[in-house]
């Protein structure tokens, strides 16, 4: 089966082809450095880390190119800073830190390029200009606007016409603006804040023009694969889209458009006014990366996913039972039923039952090769483990003297007294595993 994914253009699931079998390409839009990630923000991180996985297992490596972006110039940067009294660079550089200290504790690939928005601020100018150029944006008072009435298509992939759009929405009118779905591109900047000089003078970019530049400098004027968050359809996705196709006179600017679901905590909207924000390091403090990464792959990725304790403690004791099954030195290759699921628009869930599924020497075998295509870390996960391991209600001296005794009554094949021993253990919390090597024990979770 080859890879078939649901796109929000057309609103069903096609089978994915590529511009070229030789250099697949993804977008996806990364992080807005003015604070910690939280776990919603780590939901889109984690699931197109999986497309990026699955691609490079299809296409090959060296095939594949996957852009995440970072947003390092944005009105909530300059007002977090000024509230902290610390500098923008100061910020951005160490939110930036944090997020890739984030990811890499998920157990996240890095994406093949990282690029920051202030360092493509001569494409967007260029961008910006061509756009003028074509008669699909406007220069009034030191701003920059798309004019979007010029583009018949706009409304596209929200799947609304102009008039429902305006309708709908709360923008700003500004007395610059010809119309009042037209938004900014461009917009002058005060001394004491971010900009660079343009053609418009001492200015800074609006938020949608940062992605059409930096896809279109790292991935060329028309892509594979772009994603994002369900919360970016619109406005984001669709000015980006806007911008992208009037600037080069295409019809597209990705052909195919991935949207995740939202998160809720415990059936509620994650909201600081809520006191159910959780940032991804105050879940690092108590979960391993990959029983984060494999909580979050249980729900389907466009489906909202509901974030409990109960999926985080299941996720432990399914990748506790894959270790242990599994053994090491696999090599990195999905099994066909993982495959085959994946490859039906990223089912993580059918994955997900399918390695449960796997059993005997064959299973083992398929179940270590998935595991590390997946990129779980068996050691990082046996470590974890063992640093938080509750402690045993009784004395280890009295388990290790009844492990003797049971040894004893198993070389004597006593097996009726091996049994009330691992019982008597069992009703004291700890489970114990016998292996060639010896046996060994633990307290149960
Ligand atoms: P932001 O930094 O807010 O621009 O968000 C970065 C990414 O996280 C975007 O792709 C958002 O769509 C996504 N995102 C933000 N909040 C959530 C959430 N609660 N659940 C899932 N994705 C989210
Ligand atoms: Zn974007």
């Amino acid at each position: 089966m080859s890879l078939v994914l649901h796109n929000t253009l057309t609103r069903s699931k096609a089978p994915f082809v590529p511009l070229d079998a030789t250099n697949v390409r993804l977008y996806a839009c990364g992080p807005t450095v003015y604070d910690r990630a939280h776990i919603g923000n780590a939901r889109p991180i984690i699931v197109f880390d999986v497309l990026f996985r699955l691609l490079r297992h299809l296409y090959n490596a060296k095939n594949v190119t996957y852009v995440r972006n970072i947003t390092d110039v944005d009105d909530k940067i300059n007002a977090r800073a000024a509230e902290r009294g610390i500098s923008i660079r100061d910020l951005t550089e160490d939110t930036a830190s944090a997020f890739r200290a984030d990811v890499d504790a998920l157990g996240v690939l890095r994406p093949s390029v990282e690029p920051r928005a202030t360092e493509h601020i001569a494409e967007m100018i260029a961008l910006i200009e061509k756009l003028i150029a074509r008669g699909h944006a406007y220069a009034a008072d030191g701003h920059v606007l798309f004019d979007v009435p010029s583009m018949p298509a706009y409304g596209r992939l929200a799947n609304r016409t102009l008039d429902e759009m305006e309708a709908g929405a709360r923008v700003e009118v500004a007395p610059y603006k010809r119309d009042a779905m037209d938004f900014v591109l461009w917009k002058p900047s005060e001394p004491d804040l971010p900009g660079w000089d343009s053609p418009w003078g001492r200015g800074r970019p609006g938020w949608h023009i940062e992605c059409s530049a930096m896809s279109w400098k790292h991935l060329g004027e028309v892509f594979d694969i772009h994603a994002g968050g369900i919360d970016l359809v619109f406005p984001h996705h669709e000015n980006e889209i806007a911008q992208s196709c009037c600037a080069f006179g295409n019809d597209v600017m990705a052909n195919v458009w991935l949207h995740n679901g939202f998160l809720q905590v415990e059936g509620e909207k994650m909201s600081k006014s809520l006191g159910n924000f959780t940032t991804i390091r105050d879940l690092l403090n108590d979960w391993q990366g990959d029983v984060i990464r494999l909580a979050m792959l249980s729900t389907h990725y466009r489906q909202p996913i509901n974030w409990s304790l109960k999926s985080l403690q299941d996720s432990e004791k399914a990748l506790a039972g894959w270790f242990d099954m599994a053994g090491e030195g696999a090599e990195p290759r999905p099994a066909p039923g993982v495959l085959d699921a994946l490859n039906d628009d990223l089912n993580t869930p059918k994955m997900i039952a399918e390695m449960h599924a796997m059993k005997g020497a064959a299973g083992k075998k398929s179940l270590a090769g998935t595991l590390d295509f997946l990129g779980f870390r068996a050691g990082e996960f046996a470590d974890w483990r063992a640093a938080t391991a509750p402690e045993p209600n009784i004395p280890v001296a009295e388990i290790e003297a009844l492990l003797a005794q049971r040894l004893d009554a198993r070389r004597t094949k006593n097996w009726a007294a091996a049994d009330v021993i691992r019982e008597k253990l069992s009703a004291h919390g700890i489970a114990i595993k016998d292996s060639p090597d010896g046996t060994t024990w633990e307290v149960m979770r």
